[in-house]
């Protein structure tokens, strides 16, 4: 009884890309996938921090590597899958971390919206609409013509309600939202219903993006923070660890019938009125 129910959440052998591996919720993705017996294929723009979280996963097994990316680049991105292919014979999973807020996208305490320069506008949309459309393209198409994959792209809290001060961020992680939708529904359409597309919309996690508006230079907690966890019934910041578990059951047999939802890791926040 306990091996069936377990051999539901088993995704051991399959293969996953991650993009945005080098960050800070995308490393913690990998690892842990790889924990869980996955080939893992990590992607970044940044060498050196690929680098390290190479070796880092190197540590758990060896079915890794390790291959510079940028999500915006729809050719190098299809020749990857190429590659990929060529290398582990398919792609399971797709995971899409990359991401995230440029620094002029977000307005100063002093700044309105007329103050938001296009180019930052122009830079944080593109980054998070098109750096997560552009993946599930070039390893999407791998998925559908497999008949079965999985893919996972990363919303925010940004989505359910206004929140101060991002404005482009917001826009564009809505519009994932509506992306996973209508790609989990064209995939299920025409290319059957083991080919899934969903979403993670974290809370609030330290990481590199976030992590000059959250916390102050001297440690303690943004006027910022202090908002967010007063609309957070568990009262506190999402450990990175805390979004493996919902991964590792969107991508298992678990999730069989689950696609188009975005789901919130958040210790409550959505779920909260503040009152
Ligand atoms: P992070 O900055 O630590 O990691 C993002 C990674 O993406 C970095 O390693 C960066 O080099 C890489 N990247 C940036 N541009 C790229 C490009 N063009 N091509 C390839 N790689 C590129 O951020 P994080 O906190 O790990 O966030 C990961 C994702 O989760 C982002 O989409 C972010 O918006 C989202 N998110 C984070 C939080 C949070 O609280 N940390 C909350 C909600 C959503």
């Amino acid at each position: 009884m306990t091996n069936e129910r377990n051999s539901l959440f088993d995704i051991s052998g399959k293969v996953a890309v991650i993009t945005g591996a080098g960050g800070v919720l995308g490393g913690s993705i990998a690892l842990s996938l790889m924990k869980a017996g996955v080939k893992v294929v990590a992607t970044d723009i940044r060498q050196e921090n690929l680098d390290a979280r190479v070796a880092e996963l190197k540590q758990i097994h060896q079915d890794v590597i390790g291959v510079v990316s940028n999500v915006l680049d729809l050719d190098s991105l299809k020749e990857l899958a190429g590659i990929v292919k060529e290398k582990f014979g398919r792609i399971d999973i797709l995971v899409n971390c990359a991401g995230g807020n440029v620094p002029g996208a977000t307005l100063r305490e002093d700044q309105n919206v007329f103050d938001m320069k296009i180019e930052d506008w122009e830079k944080v949309t593109n980054l998070n609409t098109n750096g997560t459309v552009y993946p599930c393209l070039a390893f999407g198409e791998v998925m559908a013509a497999q008949g079965a994959g999985s893919i996972i792209n990363i919303s925010s809290m940004a989505t359910y309600s206004a929140i101060t001060r991002v404005p482009g961020y917001s826009v564009s992680k809505s519009g994932i939202n509506i992306f996973t939708q209508w790609l989990a529904t064209e995939m299920a359409l025409k290319f059957g219903e083991k080919v899934r597309v969903n979403a993670l919309a974290p809370g609030f996690f330290i990481g590199d993006q976030n992590r000059a508006v959250l916390i102050n230079p001297d440690g303690s907690y943004t006027e910022r923070s202090v908002k967010v966890l007063a609309r957070t019934p568990m009262k506190r910041f999402g450990d990175i660890s805390e979004l493996n578990g919902a991964i590792q059951f969107l991508c298992s047999d678990a999730a069989s019938f689950i696609t188009g939802v975005i789901l919130p890791v958040d210790g409550g926040f959505t779920a909260f009125s503040g009152v």
